[in-house]
């Protein structure tokens, strides 16, 4: 195990290209680049991850349908493999497309030099609809994407009817304040069961006002940042996270219809149609098609088994970012550059999830 919060420093920022070392997390990239007037291209659901981990997961977020993927904006990287060589890599290099989205198999980043976008500041305008049935959610993802740069949808996965609210947004001038300090959950108490979920979900999506907002960047692409270890509500026995990609419509719909048949409570589904933007990794997961994201106790494993064998079915693949469960077959199957890949693999570097699935 390697920590890599050592890897702290910033190298250098010019021109909205920042080179950083590859223990800075994201959120100390925006701290930085914000009052620059930049943006990180590409941010997931959290702030807490580092420069590292983004790459080596090559992490998407709600604009892949413009911006695709976190590697498609690295323009540079070092990577120390385990014999003590460093390589620097830049794109259109082998060994940069096996470590972007390269689960950390290629050896140690270093550092990386990421290519930021310009914004007007730290507010974001955004809006948020509601919508009854997947063919609603098509129209209005349809319409959205070619409208706004971010978008993403709630699912109240409970309701047989496939209802949520599509949140849409885009960066936005004007002075807006940062949120209050966050609220933290002190001890492990499950209260997220199938009642809790049921009654939470209808309860979100009743509160929801719909309408446009201007707000802080932090609660629009980071709203589980504000509740500190908010995994405790699941209890001691923990959650896992199921996310799988589907490239059609047709597998969207079993998908969800089999989720919402077995009960699966989750408080926290969250619905996102991928663009075609090319993904650069030989291993990495967005693709063509909806992603859908769902938390389930840690115990549901036939569900989690059931729910993979449609996302294979339909000719989808699995998130490895968030899996503790996927079978190898699934795995080659879904990662078609596989045997490609592990031409570059650091012979001392291995993880659980590799001697899973690839072992
Ligand atoms: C609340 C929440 C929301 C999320 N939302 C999204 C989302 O919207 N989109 C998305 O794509 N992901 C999302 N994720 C997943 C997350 O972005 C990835 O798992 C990310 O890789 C975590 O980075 P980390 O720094 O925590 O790395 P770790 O979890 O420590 O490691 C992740 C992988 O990166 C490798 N790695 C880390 N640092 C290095 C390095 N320096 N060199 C080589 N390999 C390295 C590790 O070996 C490991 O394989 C979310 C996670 C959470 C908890």
């Amino acid at each position: 195990m390697l920590k890599t919060g050592g890897l702290d420093r910033f190298i250098s920022f010019q021109d909205g290209i920042v080179r950083c070392e590859a223990g800075i997390t994201l959120g100390e990239i925006l701290e930085l680049a914000v009052p620059r007037g930049y943006f990180l291209p590409v941010v997931p659901g959290t702030k807490h991850v580092s420069v590292g981990g983004a790459i080596a997961n090559d992490i998407h977020g709600k604009n892949h349908h413009r911006a695709g993927t976190f590697g498609r904006h690295v323009r540079r990287l070092e990577l120390l493999r385990s014999d003590g060589s460093r390589a620097e890599v830049s794109p259109g290099d082998e060994l940069f497309n096996a470590t972007v989205g390269g689960l950390g198999l290629t050896g140690l980043i270093t550092w990386a030099e990421i290519a930021l976008r310009p914004v007007p500041g730290a507010a974001v305008q955004t809006d948020a609809l509601k919508f009854t049935g997947l063919d609603e959610f098509f129209a209005i993802s349809d319409e959205s994407d070619a409208l706004c740069e971010y978008t993403v949808a709630w699912l109240d996965v409970l309701s047989r009817e496939h209802r949520g609210i599509f949140y849409r947004g885009d960066h936005a001038a004007g002075a807006v304040r940062a949120p209050r300090a966050r609220v933290s959950v002190p001890v492990d108490v499950k209260l997220v069961n199938g009642l809790t979920v049921r009654a939470f979900n209808a309860a979100y999506y009743l509160a929801q006002r719909g309408g446009k907002r201007v707000g802080h960047y932090d609660p629009f692409f980071f709203p589980l940042d504000a509740v500190d270890r908010w995994n405790r509500l699941y209890g001691k026995g923990g959650f896992l996270q199921f996310q799988c990609v589907v490239p059609a419509r047709e597998g969207l719909r079993e998908l969800l219809d089999e989720i919402a048949r077995l009960g699966a409570g989750s408080p926290l589904t969250v619905l996102k149609k991928f663009g075609d933007v090319p993904s650069p990794g030989m291993l990495s997961f967005p693709r063509p098609g909806f992603t859908v994201a769902i938390d389930l106790p840690s115990s549901e494993i036939q569900t989690f088994a059931r729910l993979e064998s449609i996302a294979a079915g339909a000719g989808g693949a699995l998130y490895p970012a968030k899996d503790a469960r996927m079978s190898a077959a699934t795995f080659v199957k879904s990662y078609p550059r596989l045997d490609e890949f592990k031409r570059f693999l650091d012979p001392a570097f291995s993880s659980s999830f590799w001697r899973r699935v690839a072992g």
